[in-house]
């Protein structure tokens, strides 16, 4: 049998297409026979749907997360020379994203237990001179457990910065009763079809409590229309098809007891490698993580990783290499004054196993049993 062969595969999207796969394919039939496919009464019913999720007054679509960053600071007026705080320790497209509002990034360390922004280290940066107009703080939830929102936004309020929120990973998670994307200025949103919430494509949605940046996003997403055809501002294309609207608002009804799910499997997982070796995610008290990942982190981590792809068990790595280190990157943004010890030490040590909400108990065992004769050996 080829090795490449996954038993259990380390994310599984097509598992939630099949979940649903009658009200999924009756809404593509719908908007296909419906003749209108930009934007529209589908992208409208969406919108209104995930603001209603989430609680907040305004969720204007777009064509990604990165893009939904990129609106998310052009419409708070962040631009050219401004410094946008956040962290290394996250996907790429939180950096590009700042980089194509024409902004620098800044980057801030991790906090050890959660790998989210440490706010002693925010705190710690803002306080050295820097070189640019500090505009914006911008964490990311990442594997679905929010950033400390409070003091983030505390030190944020404190320096009259704006605060962004990138939820690509945080759909439906919370923060002392407050869900993530409606804590910030602007909340940014991933659709990629891995996601907690994920498309048959790309997708993405950027929401706010503030009407006038919902009016600049959406102007800001099309061209910078205010009206078709008169531009009031410079725009870009950045449009969610009423094709995945669609498919996201059938989505959406299952994301909370898809999220539950995950958070059942996490525990199974807690239970499970108790008493290993390994470091497990860390909860943060007061909130509601959703596990977009499971993320353990061990010394060993190459060599368990071998082990379990040899029993056709399939992990990844969020993140190998963090942004500061990428060659596109390394030398040109600004390395944060801060030092980033703890995120280089994750990017060498972290493992994300297999979650997805169809992952089946019995599959959680295989994993966890694969990982405690790995620990025997
Ligand atoms: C997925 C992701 C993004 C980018 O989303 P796209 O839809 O792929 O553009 C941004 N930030 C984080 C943390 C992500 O996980």
């Amino acid at each position: 049998m080829g090795s490449s062969f996954l038993h259990i595969p380390q994310t599984n999207p097509r598992a939630g297409y099949l979940a649903q796969q009658p009200e999924i394919d009756a809404a593509v039939s719908r908007v296909l026979e419906g003749g209108s496919y930009i934007l529209g009464r589908e992208v409208e019913i969406f919108e209104a749907a995930f603001a209603d999720f989430i609680g907040v007054a305004h969720a204007v679509a777009c064509a990604s997360g990165t893009d939904a960053i990129e609106l998310a600071l052009r419409a708070c007026g962040i631009g050219t020379g401004d410094l946008v705080f956040t962290v290394s320790h996250t996907a790429v497209a939180t950096v590009a994203a700042i980089e194509r509002a024409g902004a620098i990034a800044v980057f801030i360390d991790v906090e050890p237990g959660t790998y989210t922004m440490a706010p002693y280290e925010l705190s710690r940066a803002l306080q050295t001179p820097l070189s640019g107009r500090p505009a914006a703080v911008l964490p990311v939830h990442l594997y679905g457990q929010p950033a400390e929102l409070c003091a983030l936004g505390d030190i944020a309020r404190a320096h009259g910065l704006r605060l962004i929120e990138d939820c690509a990973q945080s759909h439906g998670a919370s923060y002392r009763g407050r869900a993530t994307g409606s804590v910030g200025d602007v909340g940014c949103f991933s659709f990629y079809p891995t996601k907690n919430l994920g498309a048959a494509g790309d997708g993405g949605m950027a929401i706010t409590n503030d009407a006038a940046i919902a009016a600049a996003l959406r102007e800001i997403r099309e061209y910078g229309w205010k009206e078709r055809f008169v531009s009031t501002r410079i725009g870009i294309n950045s449009r969610l098809d009423p094709l995945q609207a669609a498919i996201l608002d059938v989505k959406l009804r299952r994301l909370a007891g898809d999220n539950a799910r995950r958070q059942a499997i996490a525990s199974r997982y807690d239970a499970g490698l108790a008493g290993l070796p390994l470091v497990a995610p860390a909860r943060r008290a007061d909130a509601i993580h959703v596990f977009h990942q499971y993320v353990i982190r061990l010394a060993e981590r190459d060599a368990l990783r071998e082990r379990l792809r040899a029993a056709g068990i399939g992990t990844g790595v969020h993140y190998p290499v963090p942004v500061h280190l990428q060659p596109a990157y390394r030398d040109r943004c600004a390395a944060g004054p801060s030092d980033l010890g703890l995120t280089e030490r994750a990017a060498r040590q972290i493992l994300s196993l297999p979650m997805y909400p169809q992952l089946s108990d019995a599959e959680v065992d295989q994993v966890i049993s694969e990982i405690r004769e790995f620990f025997a050996n």
